[in-house]
Parts: structure tokens; sequence; C-alpha cells
């Protein structure tokens, strides 16, 4: 599998456009970018920087927060940067509970009429939305949507257009990870690698380098490859307190090394 970039990975020492000079510098072939940094860089001159260096845009992060108030124009706009940049998805970081909710059913109902509302727009725009089912642990804030089986049962219930990010740092857990996987399929549009440290010091910002921590990431590879997934293996790593400090240069180096033997 062909490596791409999360943006994340080197954000703190990198604009958008060092980082897309980085990639060639180390052959790294794919880019995944987030969109406050698009829009730093502004979006006609982020395509063609991309498109001029021949880079495949792996996704676009993020669309979602469908329990937020201003989500239909946010998502619009998702879906129209995505399809400027030739995204092979949006990816959807669902959202967490309503400010001063309990109601976690019914946020999860709120989330599927939100995708359900926006993925005509993302059909018109051939942009395939990929939701990202989280860490359960950031139910709360981030994502209500936290295995891959609820995840596809919202893309059966959805029909084309609408499949999975595979995001091994918030799935790693699940016991019924290989069958999900394998029920995924041709919808899962990414997958994304890390690894999880022990101990975890940070909910969002402490992700270890693959082979830094416990995730047996040749077997979920080998899952993935299994259920026909042939696209790129997004590296993304948000790390404060180690990756985040780091000469940039070396953090790609070793994404590159660590591939190889994990
Ligand atoms: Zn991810």
């Amino acid at each position: 599998m062909k490596l791409s970039l999360n943006t994340a990975t080197v954000k703190k020492q990198w604009t958008l456009a060092q980082i897309i000079d980085g990639c060639v510098r180390h052959g790294i072939e794919g880019i995944s970018p987030w969109r406050d940094q698009v829009a730093a860089m502004g979006l006609k001159p982020a395509v063609s920087s991309i498109r001029e260096k021949g880079l495949t845009v792996t996704g676009l992060c993020r669309g979602g927060f469908f329990t937020a108030k201003d989500w239909r124009d946010d998502n619009r706009r998702a879906i129209e940067e995505a399809h400027a940049l030739g995204a092979q998805c949006l990816v959807l970081v669902v959202g967490g509970l309503p400010a001063g909710s309990k109601d976690l059913a019914g946020a999860r109902r709120q989330v599927r009429d939100g995708i359900a509302e926006i993925l005509p727009e993302a059909r018109k725009a051939r942009v395939p939305l990929a939701i990202e089912p989280l860490h359960p642990m950031q139910a709360a804030e981030r994502a209500c949507i936290n295995t891959l089986e609820q995840a596809l049962d919202i893309c059966d219930e959805l029909g084309e257009g609408i499949g999975v990010a595979v995001d091994v740092y918030h799935v790693w857990w699940d016991p019924k990870l290989q069958s999900q996987i394998k029920r995924g399929g041709r919808r899962i549009f990414a997958y994304h690698i890390c690894d999880w440290l022990v101990p975890t010091r940070d909910l969002l910002n402490d992700r270890g380098m693959m082979g830094d921590g416990v995730i047996n990431l040749p077997l979920i590879r080998s899952w993935i490859e299994g259920a026909g997934y042939a696209g790129f293996q997004e590296v993304e790593i948000f790390s404060e307190r180690d990756w985040w400090q780091r000469d940039p240069d070396e953090v790609l180096r070793t994404c590159k090394e660590r591939l190889a033997i994990c």
C-alpha cells in the first residue's frame, strides 16, 4: 500500500505549502489536508500546488459535527472544497452530544439525519463521504458514532456515496473489528494509521508512531487488504509531546521507515 500523509502529523512545524514540498522530497505520494490549513494557504493555491506536484488527495479533513449549530453551511463548504481538491473522500467526524444534552440516542439520530441531508449534494459533487467512527472516549465531544458497526449500519441505510474511514487509533480495541472490516469491503474509503501508546497521556494529542505502541498493525492491515481495500495507508499522528516537537523531516523519514516494518 502506498503512503499518504495526514497533514495534522506535522501541522505544528509546517504550513501546508511546506508539507506539500516535504511529501515530494520524501517520496510520499498521498496527502490528506485539514481544512484550516487549506484555508490558510488559500483553496486555489492549494489545489494547483497539489496538482502540480502530482500528489493524490486521499481525503479532506473534515466535515461532520452534525450536532453543532452551523452544520449545514459548514458541510456544504467542505463538500465544495473536497471537490476542488479532487479528494478521494470527505472525512466526517460526526459530532458528539449537543451542548447541555444527555440524549445520546437522539444525537445519533441527528447525525444520521444530517448525513442523509447532505448526501445528495455530495453525490452530485462526486465526493464520497467517509464516516470515521471515533473511540468511545470521544462520544460526548467529537463523535457519537463509535464503532465500525454503527457507521456501516448508517451506510446500509443511506446507500450510495457513503462509506467509512477506518482509523486504527479509534477502532483497534473493537472485538468485532475483523468482521466489520470484512463487512465494510468496498465501502472502506480510507485507512488511517498510528499507534496506541501505553500509557496514553492525552485523549486527543498523544498518538504514537507506528511500532511504538500496542496496535497489531500488520494484522489489521491484512484484514483491510482482505476486504479489498487498495488505497493508501494514511499516517495521522497528533502528538503534542513528541512528534510535533521534532524536526518534520525526521518525522516523515520515520513514518516511511516504520511503515516498512509495521
Ligand atoms: Zn483519522
